[in-house]
């Protein structure tokens, strides 16, 4: 079976090593000559919205999927007239908007820090009177990883939010002084049974995911899998969601979502019975899920920027090194480590090895 992709970037390069013991070829569409999933599978190079492009893409291929969340809706509705588009177009409208995402939370049942639109410095300040300081405000489209974002900690900070961020609309919700960041992982087959990987512990530098740790057992895990539910059946969703959540003065609250595999599930290529890329894949070309547990402690850490040297990752025991195969620049994901061991001691130890590795 042949499934088309759009977006050629690491999440659908480990998509397409996946499918590959399956039998399942992807095809690419990317407008990057560069796109690290093109070194691993085929791929058109073409803008997303170039409708010969899309036609080509659609003559090769019987099921579509994409990964990242701003691939433009014209796009999707060109390749839903040929083929199914899994997770479909629902899903992409809310992730696409922060505003309409939080309103789905908000539906749904789903607790989320308090929130307002904002599009004009008047609703700005009402929303600081409302909300209260600190806030974080966010351009409601095409924000990620903490970028279209700023924290507004005194009222003077509020023009200069509004100076850099307010020629788009916005959202602004409460800061939330967290204890922890974490993440839920679960996927709905064609039929619609689901599945779910154990919570996730997420660390963030600078806006951006570096040290991800499954934990099976936690006491948050019914909660988060019961709202990731709700989500995907709302959604009449196939294949993987991450959800992203807040732990604040024990309870959850709700982030974001990704309709999509997620950095914060690259562990489970090594550290669950099958991986996140697995099972999407299985999920969108209509076959039975895979087992979703842990098979051992495990712990994954993304390379940002530059890679350490080969030959002492690779002396870790238990470390499973991940080149994307791309270009080196500052704040990029060029790669990501798994590391598995025995217990979590042992995890401990390595970790601290391959954090000594790293910058910073
Ligand atoms: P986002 O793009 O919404 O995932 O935000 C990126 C990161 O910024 C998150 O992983 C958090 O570390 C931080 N962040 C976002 N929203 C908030 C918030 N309301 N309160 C505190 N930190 C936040």
């Amino acid at each position: 079976m042949n499934v088309g992709v759009l977006g050629a970037g690491q999440l659908g390069r480990m998509l397409a090593l996946a499918g590959y013991p399956l039998g399942l070829r992807c095809l690419f569409l990317d407008p990057a000559e560069d796109a690290c999933a093109g070194q691993v599978a085929g791929q058109i190079v073409a803008p997303y919205d170039d409708p010969g492009a899309l036609d080509r893409l659609a003559a090769r291929c019987e099921v579509v999927t994409f990964e990242f969340e701003n691939v433009p809706e014209a796009a999707v509705s060109r390749l839903a007239a040929r083929h199914p588009v899994y997770p479909g177009p629902r899903a992409l409208a809310a992730a696409q908007d922060r505003l309409n995402e939080k309103n789905l939370f908000h539906e749904l049942g789903i607790d989320t820090p308090p929130f307002a639109a904002v599009s004009s410095r008047g609703e700005l300040d009402a929303a600081a009177e409302t909300i209260g300081l600190p806030l974080v405000v966010k351009t409601r489209r095409l924000g990620y990883d903490g970028k279209g974002q700023a924290v507004v900690r005194e009222p003077a900070e509020l023009e200069a939010a509004w100076k850099r961020l307010g020629d788009v609309p916005l959202l602004a919700e409460a800061f939330v002084p967290f204890e922890r960041e974490v993440s839920v992982l679960g996927v709905r087959a064609r039929s619609g049974e689901c599945a779910f990987y154990p919570l996730v512990e997420n660390r963030h530098r600078h806006g951006i995911l570096y040290l991800s740790r499954p934990r099976p057992g936690d006491p948050f895990t019914d909660a988060a899998q019961d709202w990731c539910r709700r989500l995907m059946e709302a959604l009449d969703y196939t294949g993987v969601l991450a959800l992203e959540l807040f732990q604040h003065d024990g309870r959850l609250l709700a982030n974001e979502f990704a309709p999509r595999v997620h950095n914060s599930g690259h562990w489970t290529i090594e550290g669950a019975e099958t991986s996140q890329f697995e099972n999407h894949l299985r999920a969108i070309c209509g076959l039975p899920l895979g087992e979703t547990r842990a098979v051992a402690p495990t712990a994954m850490v993304n390379l940002i920027g530059n890679l350490p040297a080969r030959e002492a990752v690779t002396a870790i025991a238990g470390a499973h090194l991940h080149d994307y195969g791309k270009e080196h620049r500052p704040g990029r994901k060029v790669g990501h480590v798994t590391l598995r061991a025995a217990d979590e001691a042992q995890l401990d130890l390595s970790l601290q090895r391959l954090l000594s590795l790293l910058p910073g």
